[in-house]
């Protein structure tokens, strides 16, 4: 299914309707939500537009090597600023995400100032917060959909080595390396063009993948030794960490990224999932195999959403009662769970 209203959108930015954009993503933004961002905040600057990328939180040390990112403000470090930047904008960009309640406090401050919103987004059941918006939940990343939009809207030529360095970041991390289900033909297709445009496949992979703490090595040997439990007659693998281990880890932004994948790697094993306890709430990822719709469980049980196999969600219940919530509703699926191989 798609959406594409920003006809209007177009016209006015080739007009130079607006003068100064503000781009905005998910909390804790990964490869995607950043390469979305800073790729579009590159091709706006091509157009002619001022803008500025805030991002509601930080986000992993892998991605800051992304060519705009020194300018790249994060809201919960700086409200004043970007509250000022808001009130100087004349039009959001909003990216990776389609319920503006995902971004919190920055949500309430963008509705307020009633700027007309653009949603660039490719997860399912977008919230109607927006004046404009190019949606499609079979496109396998929001920078796909950025590359798609920006070529066929403006030209290629838009596009420079820095945007497709970062679009190219975006369609890697979200595909899980051109692995997962929603690597179609149009996404190699996109790749394609991304690397005559300059991007660093190489580079890209290895700064992304390569650029491990031992801390977080470490954390991962503990995980899989000490915390990575089965549930056998559910098909589950499940790893919980509480803000002790955390601690004796010096976990910081991105370091349990992938842990997740390591559950579903196991023969036999047709969901995963990961539970932390952030200490404003505890988050949980979730993976799946088949036809198992991780979006649709973590919805119904724990505040969530995201794609069929990979979904995530969050409490405000303390560590252990959600771990045992999990355990008990995982039951309801028993059967489902099993048909999947
Ligand atoms: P991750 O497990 O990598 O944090 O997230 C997996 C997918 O689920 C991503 O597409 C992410 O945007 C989505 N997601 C993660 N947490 C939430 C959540 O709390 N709500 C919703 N709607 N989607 C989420
Ligand atoms: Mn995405």
């Amino acid at each position: 299914m798609r959406i594409d209203s920003t006809l209007d959108l177009v016209a006015d930015l080739k007009s130079l309707k607006y003068k100064n954009a503000v781009i905005t993503t998910h909390h804790k933004p990964d490869g995607d939500a950043m390469g979305s961002s800073l790729g579009l905040s590159h091709i706006l600057s091509h157009l002619g537009l001022n803008n500025t990328v805030i991002t509601p939180t930080d986000y992993a040390e892998n991605l800051i090597w992304m060519p705009g990112n020194e300018k790249v403000i994060i809201f919960e470090n700086n409200v004043q600023l970007a509250e000022e930047i808001l009130q100087k904008s004349d039009i959001v960009f909003c990216l990776d995400f389609n319920q503006i309640g995902r971004i919190n406090k920055l949500g309430e401050k963008i509705v307020s100032t009633n700027l007309p919103i653009v949603m660039i987004d490719h997860h399912q059941n977008p919230e109607e917060f927006y004046q404009f918006a190019y949606w499609n939940n079979e496109s396998s990343s929001t920078c796909e959909l950025i590359f798609e939009w920006a070529s066929t809207n403006f030209g290629v030529e838009v596009i420079n080595s820095n945007a497709a360095n970062c679009l190219y970041t975006g369609l890697m991390t979200d595909t899980g390396n051109f692995q997962y289900i929603n690597t179609s033909p149009q996404s190699h297709k996109v790749a394609a063009e991304l690397m005559s445009l300059g991007a660093k496949h190489v580079s890209i992979y290895e700064t992304i993948y390569h650029s491990f703490t031992l801390n977080r090595s470490k954390l991962f040997g503990y995980c899989l030794y000490y915390k990575l439990e089965i549930l056998e007659d559910c098909k589950t693998a499940l790893i919980y960490l509480n803000s002790q281990e955390l601690s004796q880890f010096d976990v910081v932004t991105g370091d349990t990224e992938g842990l997740v994948n390591f559950g579903l790697g196991l023969k036999g094993i047709v969901f995963s999932v990961l539970i932390i306890d952030r200490t404003e709430r505890v988050k949980m990822s979730f993976r799946s195999k088949g036809n198992f719709a991780a979006n649709l469980f973590a919805a119904k049980y724990f505040s969530g959403g995201g794609h069929i196999n990979a979904a995530g969600g969050q409490s405000e219940e303390p560590l252990e009662d959600v771990v045992s919530k999990f355990k008990t509703v995982i039951q309801e699926y028993k059967e489902e769970l099993n048909l999947i191989s």
